[in-house]
């Protein structure tokens, strides 16, 4: 080995010892005739001392070694003098006797540290040097730690890791595939799969019982910020389970990284019905970090709430199917120009609201609203009863079509969970989404499409509104988890059955043709004697980022791609040469040159 110790292990009770010790330098210092070098590795610093006096040539030498040079030095452990409390190796320093050049280096086109001056397209196109930086490292090595962890849980649950094929078939369900050609069956393509969803049903069919995978899965979608073309989910499946089993095995998974990770012993998690979070927080995935629920003043589909704004000329509330609010505590105060912030914000296209009422319910108990015009004193002291409104509060309000209004009105209420301070990265709230609609009814392609994935089973008390035909109704034992707003897994009870699994191909609208050819294997694998299976895949980057504290994906991705799907290291996606694509029988029928996309 060229080292005797790393550059972080190096402590007092080592004074006196001879040590190697190798790494890259991260700074140097001359004060004339006495020149410090700190030397770096993945495991920290470690100070090197340099004294004309004691050898003229070596400090020489050091003087003329630039950043990032890759150094093996050699020398005596003694105690600092100027201790630095800040590293865990600052009480110590080494008086150099040797230092061999292992390596040069041009000087980085950003500062290795965490301030770097490097903007994001510069550390992604030098990305090994990015990853010499501690904080993204750290977040490998948190990566790593949730593997092992994973890994160590599963094993002991009995669950096999099985590896599936990354080259498979294309679908036309879900997302657009990645597609290779096959240069031995001209014409032809596989796939890279945008989940092992039927291989590790399939499993269960052969009797595995309990299979995972941390695995890459592949989907050609438009990027939106955030999103990777490639990413891993820790992908699971069980035999001879009903729901209530997955969401203990996964929620003890989920409770077990952070007991580990994290040291928080979470409390068991919520479940709450589709129904409900959409109802009241606008949302499959509410963040209940903080309260904030929907109040209702008018719902004209629901009996439930009496409408308490019809009738008083505001035109607005008079025509909207729905009227809800959320009550934010402390914020009777917002000013004028703090008001139409938020009007502003609910008016943006991706937000889509056409405007906000407000009702303060001041200190002194008086109210002022937005439409007092409107409504006289009682009716508003009454919509503050209803929202349980003290004095101090604020009570915003959206009205309009019931999706799109709860939708803009979830929205507003994480703007204020935002503004308020009240969505902190320390602070985790997991709960389990359940009971998804099975299908949802898409108007621009006129049919229904599976709201997880055509494998995804009933729930039994609704199979008679499937032979009904009466599809909107049907519920799915369909489950998500969600953690801070974030949807971080989800997965589903399956169909086991080839007659049902083909009646919901013809749900989706393939003929029996089509589903034969696309997923005749999984049918007539049915046939052979399926059980009864369940399974769950989660986001292993998101999830990596949650416990990170960061907001970001890409930062716990070694390689990640830029917005545009790029690796801009290495420069790919590329063309291939004219040979290659002879062999692959591909003519290329592209008019404009292709451009070089660089960001
Ligand atoms: N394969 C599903 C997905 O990728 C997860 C599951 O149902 O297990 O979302």
């Amino acid at each position: 080995m060229l080292r005797t110790h790393t550059c972080g292990e190096l402590r007092l009770s080592d004074t006196d010892k001879k040590v190697s010790l190798c790494g890259w330098l991260q700074i140097s210092r001359d004060f004339g005739g006495m020149a410090f070098i700190d030397l770096r590795d993945r495991y920290g610093i470690t100070q090197v001392v340099f004294n004309v006096k004691i050898d003229a040539a070596l400090y020489e030498k050091a003087s003329k070694l630039g950043r990032e040079f890759v150094l093996q030095i050699t020398g005596l452990v003694k105690e600092r003098e100027n201790k630095n409390h800040q590293i865990e190796t600052g009480e110590i320093e080494i008086i150099a006797e040797s230092i061999t050049v292992l390596n040069e280096a041009k000087t980085p086109p950003f500062t290795i540290e965490e301030k770097t001056d490097g903007g994001e397209d510069l550390r992604m196109k030098y990305r090994y040097l990015d990853l010499r930086r501690n904080s993204v490292r750290n977040n490998l090595q948190l990566r790593h730690k949730m593997a092992q962890q994973t890994r160590a849980y599963l094993d002991n649950k009995e669950f096999i890791e099985v590896e599936t094929p990354v080259l498979i078939k294309s679908t036309p369900e879900g997302a657009r595939d990645f597609v290779v050609p096959s240069r031995m069956n001209p014409g032809q393509f596989y796939a890279l799969p945008q989940s092992p969803q039927t291989f590790k049903q399939l499993l269960m069919v052969s009797g595995f019982d309990r299979y995972y995978q941390i695995v890459k899965c592949f989907r050609d979608e438009d990027l939106r910020a955030d999103r990777q073309p490639e990413f891993t989910q820790i992908d699971c499946e069980m035999s001879f389970v009903e729901q209530e089993d997955v969401l203990q095995m996964f929620e003890g998974l989920v409770k077990h990284l952070f007991l580990n990770l994290k040291g928080i012993d979470l409390p068991a998690m919520p479940r709450m019905k589709y129904d409900d979070a959409m109802k009241f927080y606008g949302s499959d995935k509410p963040d209940l970090r903080f309260e904030m629920r929907f109040v209702v003043l008018k719902h004209t589909t629901d009996n439930e709430n009496k409408d308490l704004t019809t009738g008083q000329g505001f035109k607005v509330f008079d025509e909207a199917d729905l009227v809800a609010g959320i009550c934010v505590g402390g914020c009777a105060g917002y000013t004028r120009k703090q008001l139409d912030e938020l009007t502003d914000f609910v008016k943006r296209p991706q937000i889509g609201a056409t405007g906000l009422v407000y009702l303060r319910v001041n200190e002194d108990g008086t109210i002022k609203s937005s439409v007092d015009k409107f409504y006289d004193v009682d009716t508003l002291k009454n919509w503050a009863q209803v929202f349980d409104a003290k004095p101090g509060d604020l009570l915003l309000i959206l009205a309009g079509e019931t999706v799109k209004s709860r939708k803009a009105l979830g929205e507003l209420r994480l703007e204020m969970g935002n503004r308020l301070g009240l969505r902190d990265k320390n602070k985790f709230s997991c709960l389990w989404v359940v009971d998804f609609p099975l299908l949802e009814y898409i108007e621009e392609e006129g049919r229904y499409f599976a709201m997880h994935h055509p494998f995804t089973a009933p729930k039994a008390e609704d199979m008679e509104l499937l032979s009904q035909n009466k599809f909107s109704g049907i519920r799915a034992n369909a489950y998500d988890m969600v953690i801070n707003g974030v949807e971080v897994g989800g997965g589903s009870v399956r169909i086991f059955n080839r007659q049902l699994q083909a009646r919901m191909f013809e749900i989706l609208g393939f003929t029996s043709e089509q589903a034969q050819a696309q997923f005749g294997f999984l049918m007539n694998a049915f046939e052979y004697g399926a059980p009864p299976h369940a399974g769950i895949a989660f986001g292993f980057d998101r999830l990596c980022s949650l416990f990170g504290g960061a907001d970001s994906i890409r930062d716990f991705i070694a390689f990640p791609k830029n917005n545009s799907g790029r690796d801009v290291m290495i420069d790919g996606p590329s063309e291939i040469d004219q040979k290659q694509l002879q062999e692959l029988n591909i003519k290329l029928n592209i008019t404009k040159p292709m451009k070089e996309v660089n960001c």
